[in-house]
């Protein structure tokens, strides 16, 4: 056995190897060690190897899962070796041979299918990055819910792709540099290079999909092609034989989608916030659908804006129905409500992983959904022309419905091996098997009844159990009389307290029983089959249907939020338009929910004569607050959602960009300065005319100079080369002088009110700059201790003082040449500056320093 053990755990690599031994998954050597510390369970010893002891662990059968979802969670791989025959027949091959096993399946992080691994209302993907004649291409698949795409994407923009997805699982080729993204390195798997191969990729996706040419399903690129095959030898990898069901890829174009990268996404916290929760995203704020497959695509959709003005209106025009109608609404989100989740149960079934429950449960969600398209297409109101193309793709189903109808119980369970989900007239041989069993079980009631009266013996009793099967029992007081050879029953055991027996008839009734449940469980095991069978051949519709409700369920959800918050439907067309009135954000507002002071509402236009905002104002005042609602108000509104303002006329937005500045940002390994600084400079990259740019306080990470310096420039090149509309919060007021130098700038400020000394934030955005910064206002507001407030104050008045003398940290921009590309002038070298940078503090006493002190006085 250990030999066997040896070579499937050879070919597990890896991967940890659960090796089934009757009722549990054993593990041995490393991996037992590495799983038990893992999962906190005991590490035993059996046996010893080259004069070694062998550790071992294990794990129940039964409820292997929750195990397996710990070491998954925990960046582990694991590859399953089932015995794959019956150990009558290993016996049949000599007395000494070991059971047949082979690894059925590997389970990882990006190909589970089981419900309890997964969460029903995320995605689950598994992506590939392949790579041919210079180009780079994407492919990822939700082996759960049957999700197959493709993308042909830029070597830079792979990270922005990549965060988009979010893919549980990322595969790459050996000897290829990981992108840099932020995924944790366990969940990158390194593939043979082979694996990478277009031409093979191409023909591995032929075969799969049954088809002499992919044409039909789209002008892949080589580099997509390479990546597809990459997926689909994984997935042969690690599912073995099973037919996991794939739709045919369909390509995802790249332009088709708002281009949101890695850092806007996190700054904005679409799908999770910074700390890495879903709970304060933008996503969980709007998420009111009521399915699983409603929540995934509504996570899909806000991932991936949509930058087609018509395919924006035709999901508003749907979402807007759903607004006109409450009571339809309504009667469609409770009947949702009760919908399973088809796609899933699909993707169980055809894993070979399902159930009978999934059966039941596919007969319920299809008999629902003819039941919603009944609804709807009786709905007097005429339905808009994306509801329309739902209610077509939902259907027919009838056949199939009837048929589960007929064959299943109401409720049926987990196990087939449990048997009983059959339902009665469905198979009158079934029927009678199932007849002659609890026949069976009714003579054994007979027998006992018989038994006591011929033997005395009041409490008699017939009972079963897995180890003697069938049994009489008495208590050992009145054993005696059984004991004799004569009384027609053969003693099996003794216990504390009481003896079994066995008997003739007994043995005779009970192999009848076990004969008929047999035969009925085969029967039922065939049935089984056979309806898995009839529903996959239908899984293509079933798939259709899914997408369907998944989409009406967005839409009547994002009009249940719309109604609730009081949203209205924003204006998307292809101009450069940004003119938000009353806008706000839908987090922050939900998080003062009733408190007395409400949202305040803002108004942002970034039309073509102010398409650059410089907002100035103290902290606290509502500055990131302004600019991330503006931004989420593009997303909403191009992701076919209704907005929190009054009105919004939105020109298509193609590429999001938002950087805060470094001291709000917390990166690992590199400088925050360094993080600010690169991704400031990716946007000044790729940021288009068409494009909505963020910058919060970019430049704060570096001495007051440079920051300054920095900034100015960005908001100089933002102008001039993107002209982008843009959004600038700063504390450097110095940069309200670029209002008079460049044309499209426009200065705003959040308005505070200083009250009795304290500082009141008004929060609401104005024209015009700041007066000042208020810093010593915010400092007292957060309780900074009365001795230090007051001696800044006092520092303050002297460098005011200093400021009016010399013009301040500013003076001299007044006379920067106009073009901002101009040469740098060398620095002017005087001998103050010589003697001071010739001045080593750290090595002075009081005496010299104060020496030196005088000699610079005399230089100035
Ligand atoms: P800043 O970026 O200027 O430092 P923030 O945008 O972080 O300020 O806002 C500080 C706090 O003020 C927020 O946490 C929020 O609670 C509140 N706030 C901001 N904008 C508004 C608004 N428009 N209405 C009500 N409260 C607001």
């Amino acid at each position: 056995m250990m030999e066997q053990y040896l070579a499937l755990k050879a070919e597990a690599g890896d991967s940890l190897l659960f090796f089934r031994m009757g009722d549990f998954y054993e593990m041995f050597f490393q991996d037992a060690v590495a799983a038990a510390g893992a999962l906190d369970i005991a590490l035993t010893k059996r046996g010893q190897h080259l004069g070694e002891d062998i550790a071992m662990c294990g794990v129940p059968a039964h409820s292997h899962e929750t195990y397996l979802a710990r070491l998954i969670s925990k960046g582990f791989r694991v590859a399953i070796a089932e015995q794959v025959e019956d150990p009558a027949e290993a016996k049949k091959r000599g007395s000494k041979s070991v059971v047949r096993r082979a690894v059925i399946r590997v389970v990882t992080p990006g190909t589970l299918t089981e419900e309890n691994l997964l969460d029903a209302r995320s995605a689950n993907r598994l992506a590939a990055i392949g790579e041919a004649e210079g180009r780079m291409g994407l492919a990822w698949c939700d082996l759960s819910s049957g999700e197959f795409m493709t993308a042909p994407v830029d070597a830079a923009l792979v990270g922005a792709e990549l965060a988009r997805l979010r893919p549980a699982e990322l595969l790459l080729a050996d000897g290829r540099e990981a992108p840099a993204i932020s995924l944790a390195s366990h969940l990158v798997a390194v593939r043979p290079r082979a694996d990478f191969d277009s031409t093979a990729g191409e023909r591995k996706l032929c075969r799969r999909f049954d088809v002499g040419t992919l044409d039909g399903f789209g002008a892949f690129t080589r580099a997509e092609l390479a990546a597809a095959g990459a997926l689909m030898a994984f997935v042969e990898a690690t599912q073995k034989d099973a037919a996991v069901r794939l739709r045919p890829p369909a390509r995802h174009l790249p332009e088709s989608a708002m281009l949101i990268d890695a850092a806007t996404r996190a700054s904005l916290e679409l799908a999770e916030t910074m700390a890495g929760s879903r709970k304060g995203s933008l996503l969980d704020c709007i998420d009111l659908t009521v399915t699983g497959a409603g929540a995934r695509r509504l996570g899909a959709d806000l991932a991936a804006p949509l930058t087609d003005p018509e395919t924006i209106a035709r999901r508003l025009d749907l979402v807007g129905w759903f607004v006109g109608a409450p009571t339809i609404r309504e009667r469609v989100r409770a009947a949702l409500k009760r919908i399973a989740d088809i796609e899933r149960a699909l993707g169980r079934l055809s894993a070979g992983r399902g159930s009978p429950r999934d059966l039941g449960l596919l007969r319920d969600a299809l008999s629902g959904a003819l039941d919603l398209k009944r609804l709807l297409s009786e709905s007097q109101l005429g339905v808009p022309a994306m509801l329309a193309d739902c209610l077509d793709r939902i259907g027919p189903h009838g056949a199939l419905v009837e048929g589960l109808a007929a064959a299943l119980v109401p409720e049926p369970g987990f196990s087939v091996s449990d048997g009983g989900f059959i339902a009665e007239g469905f198979d009158p041989a079934l029927d009678e098997l199932h007849g002659l069993a609890q026949d069976g079980r009714r003579h054994i009631a007979a027998l006992e009844a018989r038994y006591r009266d011929a033997t005395g013996i009041a409490a008699l009793k017939i009972r079963h159990n897995n180890v003697l099967g069938y049994h009489v029992e008495v208590s050992a007081r009145y054993a005696d009389p059984l004991m004799a050879a004569d009384s027609g029953f053969t003693h099996r055991q003794t216990l504390a307290g009481v003896v079994r027996f066995n008997s003739v008839d007994l043995a005779d009734l009970a192999a009848r029983i076990a004969e008929a449940s047999t035969k009925a469980l085969a029967q039922e095991t065939a049935h089984f089959a056979a309806l898995r069978d009839t529903v996959l051949a239908e899984a293509e519709a079933a798939g259709e249907t899914a997408a369907a409700l998944a989409r009406i369920d967005v839409a009547a959800a994002l009009a249940e939020l719309a109604a609730r918050g009081g949203w209205v439907r924003p204006e998307v067309d292809a101009s450069t338009a940004f003119d938000i009135r009353g806008g706000r954000h839908p987090v922050v507002e939900a998080a003062l929910g009733t408190k007395r002071e409400a949202f305040v509402a803002n108004d942002c236009d970034l039309g073509p004569e102010c398409r650059l905002w410089l907002l100035t104002g103290p902290n606290m005042a509502g500055k990131s607050t302004f600019l991330r609602q503006n931004a989420l108000l593009a997303v909403l509104a191009q992701t076919g959602s209704f907005v929190p303002a009054a009105s919004a006329h939105i020109g298509v937005v193609d590429r999001l960009f938002s950087r805060v500045g470094a001291s709000d940002n917390l990166a690992e390994g590199r400088s925050t300065f360094m993080v600010e600084m690169v991704e400031t400079a990716a946007i000044l990259r790729q940021a288009t005319a068409r494009s909505l740019v963020i910058l919060d306080e970019v430049g704060r990470g570096t001495s007051t100079y440079d920051g300054l310096a920095i900034a100015w420039a960005v908001v100089e090149a933002v102008h001039d080369s993107l002209a982008s509309r843009c959004l600038f919060a700063t504390h450097y007021h110095e940069l309200t002088v670029l209002a008079e130098r460049l044309s499209a700038v426009h200065l705003a400020t959040v308005k505070v009110r200083e009250w009795k000394g304290e500082l009141v934030f008004l929060h609401e955005v104005i024209a015009g700059a700041a007066d000042r910064s208020y810093g010593l206002a915010v400092a007292r507001l957060a309780g900074l201790p009365e001795l230090v407030t007051h001696r800044a104050s006092e520092v303050l008045a002297r460098l005011e003082q200093g400021k009016a003398k010399t013009g301040g940290i500013a003076a001299g921009l007044g006379d920067l040449p106009l073009f901002s590309a101009a040469a740098p002038a060398a620095p002017a070298r005087d001998a103050l500056r010589d003697a001071l940078t010739a001045l080593r503090p750290d090595e002075m006493s009081p005496r010299e320093a104060l020496d030196a002190l005088y000699d610079l006085k005399r230089l100035a």
